[in-house]
Protein backbone atom coordinates (compact mmCIF):
# COMPACT_ATOMS: atom_id res chain seq x y z
CA UNK A 1 0.00 0.00 0.00
CA UNK A 2 1.66 3.90 -0.57
CA UNK A 3 1.31 6.45 1.36
CA UNK A 4 -0.95 8.92 0.13
CA UNK A 5 -4.07 8.71 -1.95
CA UNK A 6 -4.04 10.58 -5.09
CA UNK A 7 -7.01 12.83 -6.18
CA UNK A 8 -8.05 11.39 -9.73
CA UNK A 9 -9.16 13.60 -11.99
CA UNK A 10 -13.78 13.18 -12.73
CA UNK A 11 -14.84 12.32 -16.75
CA UNK A 12 -18.21 13.73 -17.12
CA UNK A 13 -20.86 13.74 -19.86
CA UNK A 14 -19.40 14.30 -23.03
CA UNK A 15 -16.60 12.17 -21.78
CA UNK A 16 -16.41 8.88 -24.80
CA UNK A 17 -14.86 6.81 -22.03
CA UNK A 18 -18.17 6.99 -20.05
CA UNK A 19 -20.11 5.32 -23.21
CA UNK A 20 -17.14 2.65 -23.49
CA UNK A 21 -17.96 -1.16 -22.67
CA UNK A 22 -15.47 -1.81 -19.67
CA UNK A 23 -13.12 -4.91 -19.97
CA UNK A 24 -12.46 -6.72 -17.25
CA UNK A 25 -9.64 -6.39 -14.97
CA UNK A 26 -7.15 -9.21 -15.49
CA UNK A 27 -4.86 -9.64 -12.69
CA UNK A 28 -5.41 -8.07 -9.09
CA UNK A 29 -1.66 -6.72 -8.66
CA UNK A 30 -0.63 -3.50 -6.66
CA UNK A 31 -0.99 -1.33 -9.10
CA UNK A 32 -4.85 -1.95 -9.15
CA UNK A 33 -5.10 -1.88 -5.28
CA UNK A 34 -3.20 1.31 -5.66
CA UNK A 35 -5.84 2.30 -8.43
CA UNK A 36 -8.92 1.35 -5.98
CA UNK A 37 -7.34 3.48 -3.10
CA UNK A 38 -7.27 6.58 -5.47
CA UNK A 39 -10.54 5.90 -6.37
CA UNK A 40 -12.01 5.28 -2.91
CA UNK A 41 -10.19 8.46 -1.69
CA UNK A 42 -11.68 10.33 -4.82
CA UNK A 43 -15.19 9.11 -4.05
CA UNK A 44 -15.03 10.48 -0.43
CA UNK A 45 -13.75 13.57 -1.49
CA UNK A 46 -16.13 14.00 -4.11
CA UNK A 47 -19.04 13.49 -1.61
CA UNK A 48 -20.47 10.25 -3.63
CA UNK A 49 -21.62 6.77 -2.51
CA UNK A 50 -20.10 5.02 -5.24
CA UNK A 51 -17.42 5.71 -8.02
CA UNK A 52 -16.84 3.33 -10.95
CA UNK A 53 -13.34 3.11 -12.73
CA UNK A 54 -14.00 4.73 -16.29
CA UNK A 55 -15.92 7.73 -14.04
CA UNK A 56 -11.78 8.53 -13.52
CA UNK A 57 -10.71 7.19 -16.94
CA UNK A 58 -10.07 3.98 -16.92
CA UNK A 59 -12.42 1.50 -18.43
CA UNK A 60 -11.98 -1.26 -16.48
CA UNK A 61 -14.88 -3.39 -14.74
CA UNK A 62 -14.82 -2.12 -10.76
CA UNK A 63 -16.35 0.00 -8.91
CA UNK A 64 -16.49 1.14 -4.87
CA UNK A 65 -19.46 2.04 -3.19
CA UNK A 66 -19.99 2.97 0.65
CA UNK A 67 -24.17 3.52 0.53
CA UNK A 68 -23.74 3.80 4.42
CA UNK A 69 -22.12 7.15 3.84
CA UNK A 70 -25.64 8.97 3.17
CA UNK A 71 -26.79 8.19 6.64
CA UNK A 72 -23.64 8.28 8.67
CA UNK A 73 -19.87 9.51 8.49
CA UNK A 74 -17.94 6.12 9.17
CA UNK A 75 -16.18 4.93 6.32
CA UNK A 76 -16.85 1.50 4.91
CA UNK A 77 -15.97 1.33 1.92
CA UNK A 78 -16.46 -2.02 -0.89
CA UNK A 79 -14.29 -2.12 -4.16
CA UNK A 80 -16.39 -4.46 -6.08
CA UNK A 81 -13.97 -6.22 -9.30
CA UNK A 82 -15.64 -7.72 -12.24
CA UNK A 83 -19.06 -7.46 -10.71
CA UNK A 84 -22.47 -9.83 -11.96
CA UNK A 85 -25.63 -9.03 -10.63
CA UNK A 86 -27.82 -11.92 -10.84
CA UNK A 87 -31.71 -12.71 -10.64
CA UNK A 88 -33.22 -8.40 -10.28
CA UNK A 89 -36.54 -8.61 -8.90
CA UNK A 90 -39.11 -6.26 -7.50
CA UNK A 91 -39.25 -2.03 -8.68
CA UNK A 92 -37.97 0.79 -6.89
CA UNK A 93 -37.70 4.43 -7.83
CA UNK A 94 -35.61 7.29 -6.49
CA UNK A 95 -34.15 10.08 -6.96
CA UNK A 96 -30.54 9.81 -8.24
CA UNK A 97 -27.71 12.27 -8.92
CA UNK A 98 -24.01 11.11 -10.61
CA UNK A 99 -20.58 12.69 -10.18
CA UNK A 100 -19.83 12.39 -13.33
CA UNK A 101 -23.43 14.58 -14.27
CA UNK A 102 -22.74 17.48 -11.96
CA UNK A 103 -26.12 19.13 -10.52
CA UNK A 104 -28.41 17.01 -12.37
CA UNK A 105 -30.81 15.31 -10.00
CA UNK A 106 -33.73 12.63 -11.59
CA UNK A 107 -36.00 9.63 -10.33
CA UNK A 108 -35.01 6.65 -11.96
CA UNK A 109 -36.62 3.43 -11.86
CA UNK A 110 -34.70 0.19 -10.70
CA UNK A 111 -34.99 -3.17 -9.35
CA UNK A 112 -35.44 -3.03 -5.96
CA UNK A 113 -33.26 -6.55 -4.85
CA UNK A 114 -30.56 -8.07 -7.17
CA UNK A 115 -27.68 -10.65 -6.28
CA UNK A 116 -23.95 -9.76 -6.72
CA UNK A 117 -21.07 -11.53 -7.33
CA UNK A 118 -17.63 -9.55 -6.66
CA UNK A 119 -13.95 -10.25 -6.44
CA UNK A 120 -12.63 -8.38 -3.68
CA UNK A 121 -8.78 -6.48 -4.07
CA UNK A 122 -7.89 -10.25 -2.00
CA UNK A 123 -8.91 -11.90 -5.13
CA UNK A 124 -11.79 -13.76 -3.03
CA UNK A 125 -15.05 -13.95 -4.67
CA UNK A 126 -18.07 -13.27 -2.90
CA UNK A 127 -21.85 -13.47 -3.58
CA UNK A 128 -25.05 -11.68 -1.53
CA UNK A 129 -28.40 -10.29 -1.77
CA UNK A 130 -29.19 -6.85 -1.30
CA UNK A 131 -31.80 -4.46 -1.34
CA UNK A 132 -33.02 -0.63 -1.35
CA UNK A 133 -30.23 2.23 -1.47
CA UNK A 134 -27.73 -0.44 -1.75
CA UNK A 135 -29.26 -1.91 -4.54
CA UNK A 136 -29.83 1.31 -6.27
CA UNK A 137 -26.27 2.04 -6.11
CA UNK A 138 -24.79 -1.01 -7.04
CA UNK A 139 -26.95 -1.13 -10.03
CA UNK A 140 -26.18 2.80 -10.99
CA UNK A 141 -22.60 2.04 -10.68
CA UNK A 142 -22.95 -1.31 -12.57
CA UNK A 143 -24.31 0.87 -15.66
CA UNK A 144 -21.26 2.74 -15.56
CA UNK A 145 -19.19 -0.67 -16.79
CA UNK A 146 -21.23 -1.18 -19.46
CA UNK A 147 -21.60 2.82 -21.28
CA UNK A 148 -24.72 3.74 -19.19
CA UNK A 149 -25.45 7.11 -17.93
CA UNK A 150 -28.50 7.37 -15.07
CA UNK A 151 -29.61 9.99 -17.46
CA UNK A 152 -30.67 7.47 -20.07
CA UNK A 153 -33.04 6.39 -17.53
CA UNK A 154 -34.76 9.44 -16.55
CA UNK A 155 -38.49 10.19 -17.87
CA UNK A 156 -38.38 12.60 -21.25
CA UNK A 157 -40.17 15.37 -18.69
CA UNK A 158 -37.28 15.25 -16.65
CA UNK A 159 -34.55 15.16 -19.00
CA UNK A 160 -36.33 18.50 -20.72
CA UNK A 161 -36.25 20.31 -17.22
CA UNK A 162 -32.57 19.33 -16.89
CA UNK A 163 -31.58 20.21 -20.86
CA UNK A 164 -29.89 23.41 -19.70
CA UNK A 165 -27.54 22.02 -17.39
CA UNK A 166 -26.77 18.78 -19.91
CA UNK A 167 -26.13 20.68 -22.50
CA UNK A 168 -23.75 23.06 -19.95
CA UNK A 169 -21.72 19.95 -19.39
CA UNK A 170 -21.74 18.84 -22.60
CA UNK A 171 -20.25 21.91 -23.98
CA UNK A 172 -17.44 21.19 -22.29
CA UNK A 173 -15.95 18.47 -24.00
CA UNK A 174 -13.10 18.83 -25.87
CA UNK A 175 -11.71 16.10 -28.85
CA UNK A 176 -14.51 12.90 -26.90
CA UNK A 177 -12.29 14.14 -23.36
CA UNK A 178 -14.81 16.31 -21.05
CA UNK A 179 -12.83 17.07 -17.02
CA UNK A 180 -14.44 18.20 -14.40
CA UNK A 181 -13.23 21.65 -13.56
CA UNK A 182 -12.27 22.57 -10.35
CA UNK A 183 -14.56 25.54 -8.29
ZN1 LIG B 1 -22.63 7.75 -11.66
Amino acid sequence: MKKEPTLLPIRILGDDILRQKAAEVAEIDEEIKDFAQDLTHTMYIRDGVGLAAPQVGRSIRMFVIDPGRRDDDAKNPIVMINPVIEEPAGESSSDEGCISVPEVFAEVKRHDKIKISYTDLDGKRHTGEVSGFEATVIQHEYDHLDGVLFIDKISALAKLKNSVKIRQILSTAVDGVNILKEK
